[in-house]
């Protein structure tokens, strides 16, 4: 009878065989995006918005039914946002910053609390009150918003909407696994408010946060929720400003709370005789919980070797050690865990989810091989293994068999080339491959066979594909040589550019795009949509590039662009004029809060059928005097953007998109044009987040760029974008890339980043951005002219250019046009004090 009683360090419930860690929630047809805003714009009430998100919700958990997940064993995750799963988080606590103080309600039903609107106020701001702050979600394309959490921040368990949550699909036949950001992620990802203290960290207010989620789950116990799921990815990176000694501290004292000192429900059916020993049972329903999943998508939990903080990090052996009930772990992003003989000390009373299916990339899996990774796991002596994926499904499209498919050989546009949905897996096919190796689990391989030699075949034919591997390709990249990521001396190119451009001193330019009116984007609708001809959406671009051309010289710029006006997206439409990419119709991919990206595939070698924006520049060029800049998006950026093969190396398909850019690179330098911009706003965004693993990427990632750029002559001047101003760890990277110009944002930082590029050795042009491109606020020619004078003054002047922080496409011209002016006559005031 001894061995029968639970104790709390033991599964109340078992953990279901198979389960997803979070699902997409923007809808197949986008329809929370839709639905969130029409409400923004007024046009629907808050009622209407609630009712349209049950619906969606409860489509999604039968959905997942539907595709092989249980109903009832709390394999369907819980994982909707009306707008970002961190704000959530903030918002149950009521932890938002003074500024929105007033937000918070004060009846006695909504004490402390957002409403639904109040919520969107805080992710989106109002007037004068800034919005939270919005950054990457660890190496993802989603951003979640940075709450501000200072020593006066309210912290309480205020909005219950996860436990209504759980009521509402219960009640409709579906037990979910209700899915928040765990309490050390959240706090770790929060920045201290503007009013905290010096030395203050937003994990000093750890115990409030935990006391807050301690009410959360008692809610959930109350409500019958089984198991609930904590993210805690934070504990698989290093790119945080947290030793990860203080991550374990607070993840020790945090989980003692949450999974000791709760108690977690037992399950009556597996235990009878639980109930009448009083020992077994809970102290009281006041301290009982749910079942406990620590999730740690993105990396390993294991650091392969020593950290710059000095001891080796293993977050493994740290979960193991507190009482949660089920961890889950990334192995696809990380290698199958080490243990001594006998396994991991506190792994034997809990369930280890592996996470083999990946979430975060669109390809279909070869299900034998992963039964193999979750038989290797099986050594770590875990009570129980399940089979899960590595991180939520938010990270990919909903369903491949809502795409359009061509006849082989045809696809063109948002088509699908038939062989390629066979070897594609979005979110439902995902769950069906968790469903099919949770079987296996349970019922033996033999059970699948049929779905195991399926998914072996579907591999197997896209690895033998025509297109995946392009000899031609791979000769040439073979054939590459050290002088082929290298240009000359750069002195002796910034004196053949001088004498071929002939510029002033501080020559001012823009980024690249130009407004993109509604015209625009209605002449592309109606060109996609086969109602305008081709030749008249030429014409229509040609004119608007003559437009765009003719405002540059009215206000005197001295480098022009064409403005872009042709490019539905700066990765999207190299994609559709590259082979090896496919582009879909409906594969959309939330970016943040409603705003939503159609990534391409990246699925074969990449070639350059024929050059893609040669006829445009030169179109422009014929248009003026003045040099005109070609613009092209750089290899990391359309790799970043992209869902990338997973069958070769990132460094090597890289190299395959910088030859194709060199082709079209030495193309438009054949055609006159004397410069080029390669833009890389991304070079950042795919830095690893593990240290060991960051000087191979910068490695590769600067090499393809160079070999994109260094076949020109000297006489051409390359120059590159860069969307940010914290270039942190990238810093030298930048100088690696050896541009002659190089243009990054600066005017909100009040140009900080010139003295620092300067610091770190940097000496070629340099392009700050001197007005923000992100407010429609026109700066005045005063505001500019400062910007411009703390640049010359920290860096040598000769090699300062002028122009905008970014690209103007989301800008109207009613502000473009003044702003751009006063750049111009901040420019002449200056150059005057030379
Ligand atoms: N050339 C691009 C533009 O101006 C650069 C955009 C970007 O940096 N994100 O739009
Ligand atoms: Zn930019």
């Amino acid at each position: 009878m001894a061995t029968s009683v639970p104790s709390p360090t033991q599964n109340p419930v078992g953990f279901p065989a198979g389960t997803v860690l979070g699902y997409p929630r923007i809808g197949r047809r986008r329809e929370l995006k839709k639905a969130v805003e029409a409400f923004w714009a007024g046009r629907t009430s808050v009622d209407e918005l609630e009712a349209t998100a049950r619906e969606l919700r409860l489509a999604t958990v039968r959905r997942l039914v539907d595709l092989g997940l249980g109903a009832d064993d709390a394999s369907v995750p819980g994982s909707f946002s009306f707008y970002d799963q961190v704000l959530d988080v903030a918002a149950s606590l009521g932890a938002v910053p003074s500024r929105f103080a007033s937000l918070l309600g004060t009846g006695p039903d909504e004490a402390g609390r957002l409403d639904l609107a109040g919520y969107f106020t805080v992710a989106r701001g109002q007037g004068d009150d800034a919005p939270l702050e919005m950054t990457k979600w660890f190496d993802t394309n989603y951003h979640y918003l940075v709450p501000e959490i200072g020593p006066d921040t309210p912290i309480r368990f205020v909005d219950d909407r996860v436990v209504r949550e759980f009521v509402e699909a219960k009640e409709a036949g579906v037990v979910t696994r209700p899915v928040v950001v765990g309490p050390v992620t959240f706090l770790a990802l929060s920045k201290a408010a503007d009013d905290a203290p010096a030395g203050y960290s937003p994990l000093d207010r750890l115990d409030d946060v935990v006391a807050a989620y301690a009410d959360l789950l008692r809610a959930l116990a109350a409500a019958g929720a089984p198991w609930v799921q904590l993210d805690e990815p934070i504990l698989v990176t290093d790119s945080v400003d947290v030793p990860f000694a203080d991550l374990a501290a607070a993840v020790e004292s945090a989980y003692r709370a949450l999974a000791t000192d709760l108690r977690p429900v037992p399950n009556p059916g597996s235990s009878p005789d639980s109930s009448a020993d009083p020992a077994a049972t809970p102290g009281s329903a006041q301290d009982a919980r749910p079942a406990i999943l620590v999730a740690a998508p993105f990396g390993a939990l294991q650091a392969g070797a020593e950290t710059a903080g000095g001891a080796a990090r293993d977050g493994l052996a740290l979960l193991a050690g507190t009482d949660v009930d089920a961890i889950a772990i990334d192995l696809v992003k990380g290698a199958v865990p080490t243990a001594a003989d006998g396994g991991v000390p506190g792994l034997a009373g809990k369930t280890l989810v592996a996470g083999v299916i990946d979430g975060h990339n669109v390809w279909r899996a070869d299900l034998a091989a992963k039964l193999d990774v979750v038989d290797a796991v099986e050594g770590l002596g875990a009570g129980a293994v399940s089979v899960g994926t590595s991180t939520s499904l938010l990270h990919v499209p909903h369903d491949v068999e809502d795409e359009t498919l061509a006849a082989p050989g045809t696809a063109s546009g948002t088509t699908l080339d038939p062989r390629l949905r066979d070897w594609l897996a979005f979110a439902d096919q995902k769950v069906g491959e968790v469903a099919t190796l949770a079987r296996a689990l349970t019922e033996g391989r033999d059970a699948v066979a049929a779905e195991i030699e399926a998914s072996r075949a579907a591999v197997a034919s896209r690895a033998e594909a025509s297109g995946v591997v392009v000899p031609a390709v791979r000769e040439r990249a073979a054939a590459l040589t050290d002088a082929d990521f290298a240009r000359g001396d750069y002195a002796q190119r910034a004196a053949a550019q001088q004498e071929r451009l002939n510029l002033p001193p501080l020559p001012t330019t823009t980024i690249g795009s130009f407004p993109q009116t509604p015209e625009i984007r209605r002449a592309r609708a109606l060109w996609t949509k086969g109602e305008l001809s081709d030749a008249d959406y030429t014409t229509a671009m040609r004119e608007e590039i003559a437009r765009v051309v003719a405002i540059q010289e009215e206000l005197g710029l001295d480098v022009l662009v064409h403005g872009e006006p042709e490019r539905n997206d700066m990765v999207q439409y190299f994609a559709e004029h590259l082979d090896g990419f496919a582009v879909t119709a409906n594969g959309w991919v939330q970016s943040y809060g409603s705003r939503c990206v159609r990534p391409p595939i990246l699925w074969g070698d990449v070639t350059r059928p024929e050059p893609i924006t040669v006829e445009w520049s030169s179109y422009t060029a014929s248009l003026t005097e003045k040099p005109v800049k070609g613009m092209l998006t750089g290899p990391v950026t359309i790799l970043a953007w992209s869902f990338v093969r997973d069958d070769q190396p990132l460094g090597d398909t890289a190299n395959q998109v910088g030859l194709a850019l060199r082709d079209e690179i030495a193309d438009l330098e054949a055609a006159g044009i004397g410069i080029v911009q390669v833009d890389e706003p991304a070079l950042r965004e795919l830095l690893p987040l593990r240290r060991d693993d960051q000087p191979a990427y910068l490695d590769w990632s600067v090499g393809s760029f160079r070999l994109a750029t260094s076949g020109v002559e000297a006489a051409t001047q390359i120059h590159t974008h860069l969307c940010y101003s914290e270039f942190g760890e990238v810093i030298g990277a930048i100088d690696g890339l050896d541009a002659d110009v190089t243009s990054v944002e600066a005017a909100r930082s009040r140009m900080e980043i010139v003295p620092e590029l300067r610091d770190a050795g940097y000496s070629r042009g340099i392009g700050p951005g001197v007005y923000d491109i992100h407010s429609p606020r026109v700066p005045s020619t005063e505001e500019v002219t400062e910007l411009l004078e703390l640049a010359v003054k920290s860096i040598d002047p000769r090699v300062v250019w002028v122009n905008p922080d970014c690209g103007l496409k989301t800008r109207r011209y009613e502000e473009t046009v003044p702003s751009l002016e006063h750049l111009v006559a901040a420019t002449k005031a200056v150059r005057a004090t030379l």
